[in-house]
């Protein structure tokens, strides 16, 4: 019997939904390139079913119950002593979900002697601390490509909302007013702008292909260059790095992983080779960019607008300096977690473990972390490293809620 801890994100305030908004899914098989859709043996979830919150539980209690497994649930993983802190000390494997990262660093490792696998319920293990996990020989697998196409989407509507000035023009609706000069003196159209992405991985490249049909001008850096016949149809423009990238850009979107190479890439320098009132668009992950250096660019007018979904650490501290700054259009982390995502990574969770308990090997395209070393997707999109320092931050969050929402939350 192996016992499995899984961290997830909080049911709804309003509790558990007993109803959605609409029915099913539309039905995929492929993502584009070929890759096939999880293929687990069997799921026990409807898909359009919130999975990710704890009594989702990522559909996965009646399956682990069947083979006599041990299942615990829980979104406390912050505070000291917390319930992910207390199960994971005899856990054999930990699910979690970027949104809602179990920060699962070195001392939490060499307190977990029984550890074996570690599952990203998403796209993006840096809440991992890789080098403990390579040195403790602990697998780490993610359901590769399961949100990309999810994230992309996110990306072209933040793109747009921040061009066009949506979300203050949103919010003189709501107020009462007509205000139209008032939403317009910073409204533009995206035609005829330069466009370029940091990393052109699946969500990169999807990024392009959306934002071919806008009459823009695309341009990528990636450690790896896209085939050419993929350059010339989509008319990109390659850059040997970042810098040469945002010099001439006037929307950059950051889509590689946060790995030692790219912690902290946007920082004050890099912020101010940009483009004066350039839009910033983050869903990668939060630690790639200077947090303080994003808000100052945003006061001085360096940076016309910053959206993105991603911060450091999650849950994102109240006094963020993100959720206070000028011209933002952030979200809580949740690009990669739509209903239609959430129904692909429950599955590719599913397969994992299905491989796993039979003694399969798991898709090589899962791997981040196997047999001591970086490993599938890991060891071409990743290095070696930690980038969890800092995670302890996250308790913050939960520690001012106390003081704030207490009691609100309403139990299944
Ligand atoms: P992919 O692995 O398909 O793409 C990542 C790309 O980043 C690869 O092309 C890789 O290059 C490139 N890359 C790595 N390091 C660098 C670097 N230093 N400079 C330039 N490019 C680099 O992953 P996805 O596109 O599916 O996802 C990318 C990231 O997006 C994830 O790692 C995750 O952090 C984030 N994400 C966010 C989600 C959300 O909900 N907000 C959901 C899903 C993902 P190469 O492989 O050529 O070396």
């Amino acid at each position: 019997m192996a016992k499995i801890v899984c961290v997830l994100y909080e049911d709804p305030v309003t509790g558990y939904p007993k109803s959605y908004a609409r029915k099913g899914l539309p039905y995929l098989d492929r993502y584009p390139g070929g890759q096939t859709l999880p293929t687990p043996g069997a799921i026990d979830f409807a898909p359009g079913e919130l999975l990710g919150s704890v009594s989702g539980a990522l559909g996965l209690k009646k399956y682990l119950k069947r083979l006599g497994h041990k299942l615990v649930v829980t979104s406390d993983k912050d505070r000291p002593n917390s319930v992910f802190d207390k199960e994971l000390l005899d856990a054999e494997i930990v699910i979690s979900q970027p949104f809602w990262p179990a920060y699962l660093t070195a001392t939490r490792i060499a307190k977990a002697p029984k550890l074996k696998l570690a599952i990203t319920a998403g796209i993006g293990s840096d809440h991992v601390d890789l080098q403990a996990a390579i040195e403790r020989r602990i697998t780490v697998a993610e359901v590769t490509y399961c949100n990309s196409i999810s994230v992309s989407e996110h990306v072209v509507m933040m793109i747009l909302s921040l061009v066009r000035n949506y979300i203050p023009s949103w919010q003189w609706v709501v107020k009462g007013g007509w205000n139209i000069a008032d939403c317009v003196a910073r409204s533009y159209d995206v035609e005829g702008m330069h466009v370029g992405t940091v990393a052109a991985g699946r969500i990169g490249l999807a990024v392009l292909r959306r934002l071919k049909p806008f009459d823009v001008h695309l341009h990528y850096t990636d450690r790896h260059r896209l085939p050419e016949s993929v350059e010339q149809e989509l008319n990109l423009t390659f850059h040997p790095d970042a810098e040469s990238l945002v010099r001439v850009c006037d929307v950059v979107t950051i889509n590689c992983p946060l790995h030692p190479e790219t912690e902290n890439l946007f920082d004050a320098r890099m912020i101010s080779k940009m483009k004066r009132g350039a839009y910033l668009v983050n869903t990668a992950r939060g630690k790639i960019c200077d947090p303080k250096a994003v808000a100052r660019a945003l006061e001085k007018g360096q940076l016309a607008g910053y959206a993105g979904d991603v911060w450091f650490p999650q849950p994102a501290p109240r006094n963020h300096p993100w959720r206070s700054m000028p011209h933002h259009g952030m979200t809580p982390h949740i690009s990669g977690s739509s209903l239609s995502a959430q129904a692909r990574y429950a599955a590719g969770t599913r397969e994992i473990l299905e491989c796993w308990f039979a003694g399969k090997p798991i898709r090589n395209e899962y791997l981040i972390v196997d047999g001591g070393k970086l490993a599938g997707a890991g060891a071409h999109s990743y290095s070696a490293g930690n980038t969890t320092g800092g995670s302890e931050e996250a308790a913050r969050f939960k520690a001012a809620a106390r003081g704030g929402s207490k009691g609100k939350r309403k139990k299944k």
